[in-house]
């Protein structure tokens, strides 16, 4: 990959993370407010429902992007965190914080089902638990 276009991912993870963070402060505040409201109880909680899983899929999506920046600190961006093959530059265009190529991504899909959030994080662990892309001695 050349310098230019990792400087063009980073500009892009870089604006998706401000907008993410934005996403997240805003809700804080609705949620405060919400106080006042006289909204039954039932409409409360599934407002509250919505808000917290729209919050786990901000975080989540914050956390692959932070995850993504601090690859490309280290060197290691645009590699699938499992095959350590160069992730293919459309995908990578598409959704710039992928940690795998599609083939690990579709395999993970199918292994761990939909639950979006507590699968990438195992699956993380998984390929970086094998401990094959850092040697101790390094
Ligand atoms: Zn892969």
């Amino acid at each position: 990959m050349t310098k230019s276009e990792l400087n063009k991912y980073k500009d892009v993870l870089e604006a998706k993370h401000a907008e993410m963070m934005q996403l997240i402060r805003n809700r804080d505040g609705i949620a405060i407010e919400r106080n006042s409201d006289s909204l039954d109880e039932v409409q409360q909680a599934t407002e509250r429902e919505l808000a917290i899983r729209n919050l786990d899929r901000d975080s989540n999506l914050l956390r692959k992007v932070d995850t993504a920046l601090r690859r490309m600190a280290d060197g290691d961006f645009g590699v699938c965190l499992h095959c350590e093959v160069d992730i293919n530059a459309k995908r990578l265009a598409a959704v710039p914080w992928a940690a795998f190529c599609i083939r690990c991504q579709e395999i993970a899909d199918l292994s761990y089902g939909d639950s979006a959030a507590n699968r990438d994080a195992s699956w993380v662990e998984a390929a970086q638990s094998k401990g094959a892309r850092r040697p101790a001695y390094a």
